[in-house]
């Protein structure tokens, strides 16, 4: 399929797992792709890979600055997909946690937007996309601090989606359940026995395995598409069916 032939895409956290799995698929059907991570030194050719902390303002400008010149000045997809976990109820995590979290996973979001809509302005046909997950609305036991995270994501794609879709800018989010990224498998290796944590989980999903980088990056490429052209505002589950079974 080549239906991102001609498209320019920026894709942050793009160095590992869903986000990797995304630019390489947009790359792979055409896109020009540009990677902005803490790390992008993994991320070669057809890539284009700036280094980028989310959580400083100006380190996003000038990654995005580099980042459309390389792409050659217009931007038609952004997928905000750069995130970090944690684990816990209230009581478990101090006030510092909290900020630190909602820093990446929620302001990282909105100061990588802002430097882009510019740019996603100037296409007259641009996607945002946002990594979100099945956290948002599924109560998750000892997930406080990254529900609420995002909830806020999920929250924003809808309050974005209503304020640019006059300027001809979509915005969506998916929300994917347990998927089997490098950041699984480190939550995995610090259990006493990973293999049988693995296998617990694994059971644990009605489809009996965990949801694949590439599954999530196949969702994120249709609503970054013309094929998605009418939906704005929405939530596409990626999650094995794990919510509503
Ligand atoms: P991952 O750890 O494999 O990749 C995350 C990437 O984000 C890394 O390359 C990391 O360097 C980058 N990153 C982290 N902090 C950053 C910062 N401050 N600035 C720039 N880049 C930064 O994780 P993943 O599993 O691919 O997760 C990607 C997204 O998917 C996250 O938003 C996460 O919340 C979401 N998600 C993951 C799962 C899952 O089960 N893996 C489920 C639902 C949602």
């Amino acid at each position: 399929m080549s239906d991102f032939e001609g498209l320019n895409a920026l894709v942050t956290g793009g160095a590992s797992g869903i986000g990797r799995a995304t630019a390489e698929l947009l790359a792979e059907r055409g896109a020009r792709v540009a990677v902005l991570d803490l790390d992008p030194s993994s991320v070669g050719k057809p890539l284009f890979a700036h280094r980028a902390d989310v959580t400083d303002d100006a380190s996003v400008r000038h990654a995005v600055t580099a980042a459309v010149a390389d792409l050659g000045g217009v931007l038609d997809v952004l997928v905000n997909n750069a995130g970090i976990g944690a684990q816990g109820t209230v009581e478990d995590n101090p006030d510092d946690e909290w900020h630190r979290v909602y820093d990446v996973n929620v302001l990282g979001m909105v100061r990588t937007t802002r430097a882009c809509l510019p740019h996603l302005r100037a296409s007259g046909h641009a996607a945002i996309v946002n990594t979100c997950s099945i956290a948002a609305t599924a109560g998750l036991p000892h997930r406080a601090l990254y529900s609420a995270t995002k909830g806020a994501v999920y929250s924003l794609t809808l309050a974005m989606a209503a304020d640019h879709v006059r300027e001809g800018i979509r915005v969506n989010c998916v929300n994917p359940g347990t998927v089997d990224t490098p950041w699984v498998g480190r939550l995995l290796d610090a259990a006493p026995d990973p293999a049988a944590e693995r296998a617990a989980l694994e059971a644990r999903q009605p489809t009996g395995r965990l949801v694949s980088a590439t599954e999530v990056a196949g969702a994120i490429a249709y609503l970054a598409s013309p094929h998605s052209g009418a939906t704005t505002g929405t939530a596409l589950a990626v999650d094995g069916g794990m919510q509503g079974l």
